[in-house]
């Protein structure tokens, strides 16, 4: 008998277990299939950019930041956040107007920004091509880690707080009577709760739907490759960089670089046909990584001239989840009480974590969220479905039109 059950181990089902735990609401606990963060969060790039178009995101990652602080007060220990900074780089006239406006907004939030100009960018990314910079702004607080840590670190704290982690065990299915949430059955049998938060990444409709919920998100894949090691070329300190005009962002990884392109077609994969555990499965034949890379990276590789000798070692995909207009999906559904969502990461789900969990602790809570969420949800685009191709393909396209990190 729980108060609060939270279903999927991520980065945002963890943050959620452990904003919960901190509330006075009594037991709470967090299930997973698998391991804790062995989803999305194992394939991540893990970009916790602050400084986003969509301002009503902010707070979302702002508090992530917070938590991280939060996390290792409280176990003692590091989560190895890497603080390189990030920078936006510009290489036409209209992508150097929206950098200006993201450098007032960073601004506007307490972000520290400030301008570089071409020489200082190729002093600290010296794999670029300076003569495409436009403009660019430096973001020294930025960090990237490993998301699986941090799944890790908020199950960790929430269960020094009380909750209790069922790694392993599948819910498999949100029950229900006369309109409220009862509870979850598992392979284990059935845990009673009257709060019930479906955090089960690409999973989540699989859970939702048979309560006739439709939730407005569908797996889509996300690629990124990795370099050999060359240190001179890719120090470790050098900043993440998010290059609109190429679709494209890197960060350093072990030496080498890592660096991710919007393929113009992103492929969305049914729920049920998404395999049992991500590792070790790729999500197209190898031989599409390079097809991709040659294709979609011609932009990418007039900002880095050297590209062509440059050895790759590994090309990483997997999936998470987007929605039609790129909105994330959180809150309650008016069609059972006791059920909330915190999914639908729009690829940000690590840098958004912390803000998911503690919306979805407080809205549980009965308090008001501590930032305006109401873009985000469940109900925002009506009746649908969401396992339909043209549903899917809607999400698709809007994975493909990112321009942002991560
Ligand atoms: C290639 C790639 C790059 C990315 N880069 C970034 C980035 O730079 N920055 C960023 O912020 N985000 C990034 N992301 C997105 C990020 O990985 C996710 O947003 C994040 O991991 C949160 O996902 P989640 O918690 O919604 O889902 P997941 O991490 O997938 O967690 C869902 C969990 O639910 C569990 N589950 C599912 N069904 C059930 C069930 N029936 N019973 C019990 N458990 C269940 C699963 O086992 C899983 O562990 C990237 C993703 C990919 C694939």
């Amino acid at each position: 008998m729980f108060d609060v059950i939270v279903i999927g181990g991520g980065t945002i089902g963890a943050a959620t277990a452990y904003y919960l735990s901190k509330q006075q609401i009594g037991k709470v606990a967090l299930f997973d299939k698998g391991t804790i963060g062995g989803g999305a969060a194992s394939w991540a790039a893990s970009l916790l950019t602050q400084v986003r178009a969509k301002t009503d995101t902010i707070p979302l990652v702002q508090e992530t930041y917070r938590a991280l602080e939060a996390l290792e007060a409280e176990l003692g220990e590091s989560i190895g956040a890497k603080r390189v900074g990030s920078l936006q780089i510009a290489g036409s006239k209209k992508t150097a107007a929206s950098i200006e406006s993201l450098a007032e907004i960073a601004t506007q939030f307490g972000i520290a920004n400030h301008w570089v100009d071409a020489q200082e960018v190729k002093a600290m990314v010296p794999w670029i091509n300076e003569g495409k910079v436009l403009n660019a702004s430096f973001m020294p607080d930025d960090v990237f880690l490993e998301a699986f840590v941090l799944a890790n670190a908020y199950a960790k704290a929430a269960r020094r707080n009380g909750a209790v982690l069922f790694p392993d065990t599948e819910v498999t299915e949100i029950v229900a009577e006369n309109g409220r949430v009862t509870g979850v059955r598992t392979q284990q049998g059935f845990y009673a709760a009257p709060f019930v938060v479906d955090a089960a990444g690409a999973w989540s409709n699989l859970l939702s739907m048979p309560q006739a919920i439709p939730l407005p998100m569908a797996p889509v894949r996300s690629i990124y490759w990795i370099t050999r090691p060359n240190p001179a070329l890719f120090p470790s300190t050098q900043p993440m960089t998010v290059i609109p005009d190429a679709m494209a962002y890197s960060r350093p990884e072990t030496g080498g670089l890592l660096f991710g392109i919007r393929d113009r077609e992103s492929p969305f994969v049914h729920p049920r046909e998404l395999p049992e555990t991500y590792n070790g499965r790729q999500f197209i034949e190898s031989e599409k990584h390079w097809e991709i890379l040659l294709d979609e990276g011609k932009e990418f590789r007039e900002f880095f001239p050297g590209f062509e000798d440059v050895e790759i070692a590994h090309c990483i995909t997997g999936v998470s989840t987007y929605t039609p207009d790129s909105r994330f999906v959180i809150g309650p559904s008016p069609r059972l009480e006791g059920f909330y969502a915190a999914t639908g990461c729009v690829g940000a789900g690590v840098a958004m974590s912390a803000g998911f969990g503690r919306a979805v602790s407080e809205l549980i809570a009965g308090q008001p969220p501590f930032t305006d969420i109401s873009a985000f949800a469940p109900t925002r685009l009506g009746d649908f479905d969401p396992f339909s191709d043209g549903f899917m393909e809607q999400c698709s396209a809007a994975r493909a039109n990112k321009k942002d990190g991560g």
